[in-house]
Parts: structure tokens; sequence; C-alpha cells
């Protein structure tokens, strides 16, 4: 869960009475930050450029404002929300279906490569009010004619780091180009850059900037411990970490898609639920392991960190590097994961001889000194 600010609730914020109990149900007691701050300049109509990082609650600070405009009367596309991944399109569109909850006819539909084109037509044919696509297949649909944009009112870019970062800059431009002059668009980004700048100026109509940028790199509520192992022995230290703190759900970032598989087998070899996230698998695998994981049935999921971009699941113990990243940012992103809304949690790294400098650098990097870990030993299992 995000964290959220002190003093004002989402009665304050002028919002509708059915999704008032919508927020309510999903647990939510008060806007966060970003919440707080984006969504009145957004149901005042203007253009936003909100900037948060991960897990700040950005998904309902765009998805409210975007169903209070929604007229259901009207079976064109009213609203397009644009996002990096198949999975991140996925969560957008479970969590603004929860919101909608109460809302009568509002019709959502998540647009991604690997998933049926036909299905696809035909709920677009059916009347789709919020499209939540990825730049891919959105592009492909419109080329198609069985997407179109002339009715949208609401245009929004989530994550737009990361789309530029994996080259949806060109696909992105096109859409917008073909889009109502007349309409709002909302870009949200965990990072300002350049290319980003340059879009918003591009597309973007006397924007407000809504900035919430947390003090530390990373949460003081995680404990963050690392232990020193041989390569060959981090599936057996792992597995006596989870063990000795009772691990119930549980992340582990490998850098390479064959090492996830490896740890996979490993793992279930010594009886642990364990499923691997990777950029190989089907798009009806990836779900099946998402929904898995979510529900607990998985308790350890291993991924590799792009399969892993912005995914959001609550209550993670702990995070385990089994490989420590290559880039500084990934441990932030990584261990950002667990120790969520003031919860505690622990993110253990593995550190064989090869990656201590790169630790150290990341240490450097994020300001924080990572505790060395004593090894658990059997009898702390057993006895
Ligand atoms: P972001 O897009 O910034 O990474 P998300 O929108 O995915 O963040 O939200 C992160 C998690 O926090 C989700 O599980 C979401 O349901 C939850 N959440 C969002 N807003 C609130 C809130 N106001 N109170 C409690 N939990 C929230
Ligand atoms: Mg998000």
């Amino acid at each position: 869960a995000a964290p959220v600010s002190n003093q004002l609730t989402f009665a304050n914020l002028n919002i509708s009475e059915d999704i008032l109990r919508a927020v309510t149900d999903m647990g939510f007691e008060k806007p966060s930050p970003i919440q707080a701050e984006a969504i009145p300049p957004i149901l005042e109509g203007r253009d936003v450029i909100g900037q948060a990082q991960t897990g700040t609650g950005k998904t309902a600070a765009f998805g409210i404002p975007a169903l209070e405009l929604i007229d259901p009367a009207d079976k064109h596309v009213q609203v397009l929300v644009l996002c990096p991944t198949r999975e991140l399109a996925l969560q957008v569109s479970d969590e603004v279906k929860k919101l909608a909850k109460y809302k009568r006819g509002i019709k959502v539909e998540a647009i991604y490569g690997g998933d049926s084109i036909e299905r696809q037509i035909r709920a677009l044919k059916g009347g789709v009010h919020i499209v939540i696509g990825t730049p891919g297949r959105v592009m492909d649909h419109m080329e198609r004619n069985t997407l179109k944009l002339d009715n949208v009112k609401m245009m929004i870019l989530d994550e737009a780091d990361e789309m530029l970062d994996m080259g949806f800059r060109e696909d992105i431009e096109s859409i917008l180009e073909d889009m109502p002059e007349e309409r709002q668009t909302i870009l949200f980004s965990a990072t300002m850059s350049k290319p980003i700048m340059t879009i918003t100026q591009r597309f973007q109509n006397d924007p407000v900037l809504v900035k919430v940028v947390k003090k530390e790199l990373t949460a003081q509520n995680i404990e963050q411990v690392y232990f020193e192992v041989k390569p060959k022995a981090k599936v057996e230290v792992m597995s006596r970490l989870i063990d000795m703190y009772d691990l119930k759900l549980l992340l582990v970032f490998c850098n390479t898609k064959k090492k996830v598989d490896e740890i996979v087998e490993d793992l279930q070899l010594r009886g642990y639920q364990a499923e691997g996230l990777h950029g190989d698998l089907r798009q009806a695998q990836r779900n099946n392991v998402m929904s898995k994981f979510r529900s607990g049935v998985t308790s350890i999921l291993v991924a590799t960190d792009v399969a892993a971009r912005g995914i959001d699941v609550e209550d993670v113990d702990a995070v385990i590097n089994f490989d420590i990243p290559l880039d500084e940012e990934y441990y932030v992103h990584r261990i950002g994961r667990t120790g969520r809304a003031g919860k505690s949690g622990r993110a253990f790294s593995l550190v064989s001889r090869d990656e201590k400098y790169r630790f150290r650098e990341i240490q450097n990097y994020t300001k924080v000194k990572v505790e060395k870990g004593v090894i658990p030993s059997f009898e702390d299992i057993v006895g």
C-alpha cells in the first residue's frame, strides 16, 4: 500500500459518492500525497505532470479523475492510458475496475501484446470507455482501425520514463499526434529526464507539476542485510534465511532469465512453492504466475528486473537479491517492494566475492551502510 498523507480525506477531494465507496472497499483510508496533490488539478481539467516513485499510489491518482470524466452513455473510447508492460496494463485495469465498482456501465479494457487480438477487437466493438494499453498494441489497433481515438478526452502516460527506456518513444508520439487536440494529457513518471520534458512541451498544455519525492532513496522501515556467500552456496543460504525468518511471501531477484529458471527448479526440489517470471514466458503463463503469487498460492516469486518492473504485490515479507543488480537504481527498485505502508520489510543480499565491489558502489549510491549478517546455521533453524 502507498504511504498516506495525514490531513486530507478522499471526501475532501470532491470525489463522487460511488468512487468514495469503492475506495473504502479497497481499504484506502486517506489519499496518498501524490493523490492529494494530483487529483484536484486533474479534476479541474488541467494537464498534469506527476512525479513520484513506485508504490506511491499513482494509479488511483489518475484513475479516480478519469472515472469522474466518463459519460457511460457515450460508447466511444474517452480515456486512453498507456503503460510500459502487459503486466502493468493488467494491474492498472484491475485497479481502475475496482475503483469503478459502483459506477454503472463503465467498460474498461486492457489491450496488450501476447493476448488474442480478435478478442480485443470484439471487446472494442462492444464499446469501451477506458482503454489501458501498451503502446505497440495500441498502435496495432489504430492501424487496423479497430481503435478510434477521435473522442478521447483524457490521455494518460503512466510510467513515462519506463516507456521511453523501453523504446516506445516513436509509438507514443504517433499515438499522441493522432488524438484530438482538445484533450487533457496527464503524464506520470518516477523520474524526470530531458526526453520526458520534450514530450511534455510538445503534447501538454501549460501543465501543473506535482512532485512527491521521498527524501531517502530507500525506506527506513526496510532492514537491509547482506551475506557473504560463495556462488554455489547461494541457494542453501537462501533456503536457511527463508526458514529462519519464516518468510511467507518473498521476491527473489536474479540478473538473468537462465538463472531464474535454475533457482526455481532448485527451490522446487527443496519443497518450496516457487515460480519464475521472465520475458520468455507466454503472456498466459505470466498472468497465471502473477495471480498465483498475489493470492499466496505461490510463496516465492523469482524474477528478473525487467519482468518485475513496476509490479506491485502487497505484503512481501522480504526481497532477496540472489544476484547483486548491475544497476544501482535496480537495487532501490527491488528492495522498495517490501516494507510498504509503514510495515517492516527485509532486504537480503547474497554477495559473492565478485559482487563485493558492485555492492559497495550500491551503498555509496543509496548512502545507506548495509550490515553484514551471520549466515544461519542448521541448528538455528531446527533448534
Ligand atoms: P504506483 O503506480 O505509484 O507504483 P500504485 O498505484 O500501484 O502505485 O499503488 C501501490 C499500492 O498502494 C497498490 O496496492 C494500491 O492499491 C495501494 N494504494 C494506492 N492508494 C492507496 C491509499 N490511498 N491508501 C492505501 N493504499 C493505497
Ligand atoms: Mg504505477
